[in-house]
Parts: structure tokens; sequence; C-alpha cells
């Protein structure tokens, strides 16, 4: 049996189910499996895998006290109709690069991938370890998380759902689909604040016993969404093994040759899946971590030095405006050992900053990071539009224009597409030359007169949808406003 420990290793080793239902360990780590499975097969061997089969082989090799029943259950609701193509997670070739699109989902960006399982997960996890509250789930969001989670987790029975954003920190469109939100269960809140403002707030809930009793003495118990939760991760292991499985069956790759992979990041889940998929024997070379202005990743590559002490700019990668990525833990874990991880995550929390050991940035030398300002990716996304006809939001934006100047990169380069253009449109339009003008909803329509692509009817159904939620607190409010809502 698989089991998950703690990267602050003060915790003995749980279940799948629990490190699922708990979020976050006792000692505030994150949860790690003790042992990475093999791919049981050579990755031509999935040639002829539909993505939800793909899902339920991977899945199994994680969630090892779930049934095989369970696991089909939940993957069958989650990659279904929903996605507005039946591959789920195209891979289009434009240029030089292999863009691996995961915006295909209900909310157009990537978080979909795990979110749409996660409740399923969830829902099981409850079930099999004989919880009788009701789940209560509070999440941060930069943007797109929050959505997502919301549309999962929709009038799930037994569920509720408080989301917290920056309310300066989102762009127009995510900021309309999460106040529009549907389902009884549900309540969305902004921040006066930015993201971390927000997550290092729903942190601090998870930490205050106080906070965490009266919620028991309602009849809840509190997790988390956010992706700090091994169900949100593993789910997005699948997506690299299917890329590659994709390239072999389109003659892109040879069995066996390597891969290089880059990731916008922000919190660091999306590129650690990637991690994850080599850990298992998927043949990836280079994992490149692609930042934004608010480059802390970059650094922290470059130099071995994380210090988030710095101005946090809103960029239009909002999705990545983040100074404090919590899956970072992570590959410390795989750097370094349980107690280096403690002084490090110690040293975070007192001055902001930690400097990793020489040999313990040796043992992470694969992994590459190196940042994009605004006017590279403006250029980036012209670029592919004139010359491949191929239109990238402004987080795709940051890794293409990261991999084009990169000499890291000694591969074919899969990068990894986490957003429809849509989402961002006012930001695309001006990369393409557009003047600038304040987010409104003529812009996804301008975008498609412009580019002729699809506009995605979910976006085009957006302004007619009534707006639910209106509320702004300080970030000191938070855990009245949970505990208000739960009054309702
Ligand atoms: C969340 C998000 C990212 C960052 O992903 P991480 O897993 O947090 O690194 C990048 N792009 C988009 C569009 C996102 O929503």
């Amino acid at each position: 049996m698989l089991m998950y420990q703690s990267t602050r290793g003060k915790e003995k080793a749980v279940s799948a189910t629990q490190a699922i239902i708990k979020g976050i360990a006792g000692d505030s780590g994150l949860y790690v499996p003790t042992h990475f499975p093999k791919l049981p097969k050579l990755p031509e061997e999935y040639c002829q895998y539909s993505y939800p089969e793909l899902a339920r082989e991977i899945l199994a090799l994680y969630l090892t006290d779930f049934t095989a029943e369970e696991i089909n259950g939940c993957v069958e609701k989650a990659y279904g109709q929903q996605f507005d193509t039946p591959e789920i997670v195209p891979v289009v070739k434009a240029g030089s690069y292999y863009f691996l699109e995961l915006f295909h989902g209900p909310t157009y960006a990537f978080k979909d991938m795990a979110l749409q399982i996660l409740p399923e997960l969830m829902k099981v996890a409850a079930k099999k370890q004989g919880i009788d509250k009701e789940i209560l789930i509070l999440t941060a969001t930069s943007g797109d998380t929050g959505k997502a989670a919301m549309e999962g987790f929709a009038d799930v029975s037994g569920t509720k759902i408080v989301v917290f954003y920056p309310k300066n920190g989102v762009s127009f469109i995510q900021e309309q689909q999460m106040r529009s939100q549907a389902g009884r269960n549900v309540e969305v809140i902004g921040i006066e604040g930015n993201f971390d403002d927000a997550q290092t707030g729903v942190k601090t809930l998870f930490q205050d016993a106080d906070f965490t009793q009266q919620l028991a003495d309602q009849g809840y118990l509190a997790s988390s969404a956010n992706s700090i939760n091994i169900g949100r991760l593993v789910p997005q292991v699948v997506y690299y093994i299917y890329a590659y499985v994709q390239l072999l069956k389109k003659g892109e790759l040879k069995s066996g040759e390597k891969l290089d992979v880059v990731v916008p990041t922000g919190n660091f889940g999306n590129i650690l899946a990637a991690y994850y998929a080599r850990k298992m024997g998927l043949p990836l070379g280079v994992l490149l971590a692609a930042s934004n202005e608010n480059k802390v990743i970059a650094d922290f590559f470059e130099t071995g030095i994380y210090d988030k002490n710095r101005e946090m700019y809103l960029t239009q990668s909002p999705s990545m405006d983040i100074l404090v990525s919590s899956n970072l833990e992570r590959l410390l874990y795989e750097a370094a050992d349980s107690q280096a991880v403690n002084q490090y995550m110690q040293a975070l929390h007192s001055q902001g900053k930690y400097q990793l050991a020489d040999q313990q940035k040796q043992k992470i030398h694969d992994f590459y990071g190196l940042s994009a300002g605004q006017s590279e990716c403006h250029q980036v996304i012209r670029d592919f539009y004139e010359q491949e006809n191929y239109l990238m939001d402004t987080h795709t934006a940051v890794a293409a224009a990261v991999a084009r100047k990169a000499n890291c990169l000694k591969n074919k380069t899969l990068i990894v597409s986490t957003a429809s253009p849509y989402k961002f449109s006012g930001a695309v339009l001006e990369a393409l030359g557009e003047k600038a003008e304040t987010e409104n909803f003529e812009l996804p329509l301008k975008l498609q007169q412009k580019t002729k692509t699809q506009l995605p009817q979910g976006i085009a159904e957006l302004s007619a949808k009534p707006l639910r939620f209106a509320k702004v607190i300080k970030k000191t409010e938070m855990k009245q406003a949970v505990l208000q809502f739960l009054q309702k």
C-alpha cells in the first residue's frame, strides 16, 4: 500500500484517503508519497488509451486504498462532457513547440484538470473514513482555482465551499465567473490584499484550534482545495503521461526519447506533477519553471535562495502573481530531509527567506527557472499568432517567452498551456496591437472577431449571468466571514 508522509516528518504516514481528507498534515507539512510507483507499462503501450482510461490506471497506483470501482466512478464524473473536446487535453504543434492545452474544461483554465475530480475523491474518502461531518472547503485563489473549485463542489451533497480572492488581483472575466457562481453551498469573498494575504489567511484558519473546534461543534470538518491537497496533485500527473503518449502516437517522439517541459509556474503544483511523472519513469528531460515579474521561483533555481521579501507586482498573468509558492516544499523534501525542510520553512516564516545547501541544490539540478516580462510575453503572443496562426493566453505566453530564450533546453519541448486566451481577452488584444482597454464583456467578442478563433460558450454567456456575490472584507475578518456564512 502506498502511504503519504508529511514533509516536516513529525507525523506518522497516512493512507491516501486520510491525506485527501486532511489536506495538510498536523505538523503543517504537506503530504508526499513514501515512494514513487513505477509506470506498469511502457508509454507506447498506452497508445490506445482514452484520457479516462489512462487516468484510472495512474490514479490506482497512488490511491491504493480506493477500489477500482471507486476510482472508475470518480474518473467518469470528472473527465466527460464538461470538456469541450473529446481528447480532454489536446497537444497542438505550433512552430517548433508542442502546446499541451489544459484549458478545455468548464472554467477554461488548467485547474479543472484536478478540481473536476477532487470533490469526487473527497466524497469517496469521507465515506471510507466514516466521516459524518459536512466537509467545509476553504480556498484562497489567485483567480482560477476558486472558480474551478466552486464548479467542482457546487451542490455536491455533504460539502460547503468558501472562496477568498484578492479583490484587485484577478482578471475581469475571472471575477465575473466567480461572482456569478451557482450553487446553494458556495460563498465568494473579496479580500483587500493580494493572493499571499488570502493564502496566509486560509492557512492561519486551519491552524486556529479555537476555530476548528467551533467548526467541529457545528458539524463541519475543514479541508482545502488548494494545490497543497494530494488529491489535486495526483490527477495532474496523468496529463504529462498522456501528452507523451500522444506525441509517440503522432510520430513526433521516438520510443524512449526525452521531452523537455516548460510550465508557467505560480504555486508550483503543475510542474511538480511533471516531476512526479518523471519519477515514475516517464522520459521527461529538463523541467523549466517559467515565472512572470514575480520571479521568486526563477531566482530560486538560479541562486538556491528563496526570498519573498520583495514587492508583489500585479501582472497580466494574475494566476502566477504569487510570492509564497506552497508546493515547492514538496520539492525541497526531495532535495533535503524533513529536518532541513523544517528549518527552511521556519526561516521562510521568520525572515522571509532561506538558502539551499549546495549538495541539496545539486539533487534538483535538472530543474531550471527563468522569467519573462510583459513586453516579451506580448511579443511571443503576437509572433505565434501572426506566424503560426496559434493564439495563446498570457500565462502560456510566459512559458513560451521563456522557452524561446532559454539555453537549458536540449530536447523537443512541451509548453504547458494553462488558460484559454479568452479568459484574458484585454491583455491578449493588447498583445496583438490593439489599444489597451479596461476589461469588459465586449472584449472577448472583439478578440473573436479579430482572430476568428472559437469563443468558448461559457465566456460568451457570462454577461447574462446575475452576480450573486459582492462581499469584500479585510484580511483580518476571514474567520468571522466563514462563521457568518455557516449561520446562513
Ligand atoms: C494556477 C495557474 C498557474 C500556476 O500553476 P501552479 O500549479 O500554481 O504553478 C498558471 N497558469 C494559470 C492559468 C493558472 O490558473
